[in-house]
């Protein structure tokens, strides 16, 4: 089994949800008292986003090349960005390290292809709705991207940043989050990523008819998966 190396704490609500898919994919592979072999560097979210909304992108890359490093020098064999936001800054981060890193997006691209979509709606933090280094790697799969219009990117982005990276789960924020699925959904998306890796927290599958894709599940499921793949029987 390989070791997995994290970059959490984007925020840590959603974190505690990677280590449990992680280990719990193990578990169901291996069986028995199997866990995952990982590494966690959990940063300090407040100073993460104060440098986002500021725009100084190139600050927060470093932060994370160095925690990057420290994970590579600590022995991990993969580097996982718990986060669909900070892989914004995922080329600067592979600058400063060998190992590579398992993205985010293309694992959902992936997974969407699988599954025959080819429009999608994507819901997430304003800057992975409105800016192109997270859409441009779905349209690299041939996969057309819609996202809500103007007012309701302000309304998801705020229910994120002020309640669910707070681990507060809201009713009214619920049926907002439905109401805008099933918006795009009529607008011709055959599926939802939700691309935000706290989403999870509030939204489920059970809660709509239309198919969801949660890039938490999807990512830390394909990280598990990948730690087993490359020598199994290895050294368990
Ligand atoms: N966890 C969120 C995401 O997946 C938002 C927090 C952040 O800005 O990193 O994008």
């Amino acid at each position: 089994m390989k070791t997995l190396g994290l970059i959490g704490g984007m925020s840590w609500e959603s974190t505690v949800t990677y280590y449990q898919i992680i280990n719990q994919t193990v578990k169901e592979k291996l069986g028995g008292l199997h866990s995952a072999r990982l590494i966690l560097y959990s940063v300090e979210f407040s100073q993460i986003e104060e440098l986002q909304a500021l725009g100084k992108w190139d600050e927060s890359g470093e932060i994370l090349a160095d925690a990057a490093a420290k994970l590579e020098a600590a022995g991990a064999d993969y580097l996982l960005l718990c986060t669909n936001t900070m892989h914004k800054v995922a080329p600067q981060i592979c600058k400063r390290v060998r190992i590579p890193l398992l993205h985010i997006a293309e694992a959902t691209a992936d997974a969407l292809r699988e599954a025959g979509v080819e429009r999608v709606g994507l819901l997430g933090t304003r800057y992975t709705m409105t800016q192109d280094f997270y859409k441009e790697k779905l349209r690299q799969q041939g996969i057309q991207v819609l996202i809500p219009e103007d007012s309701k990117i302000q309304e998801v982005n705020r229910i994120i940043f002020q309640e669910l990276c707070l681990g507060k789960t809201v009713n009214a924020s619920k049926e907002s989050f439905l109401a805008i699925i099933n918006d795009l959904s009529r607008k011709g998306a055959q599926a939802i990523i939700l691309g935000c890796t706290e989403i999870g927290l509030l939204i489920r599958q059970e809660d709509t008819p239309v198919p969801l894709f949660d890039t938490t599940t999807i990512h830390a499921r394909i990280a598990a998966l990948t730690s087993l793949r490359d020598d199994q029987a290895g050294d368990m």
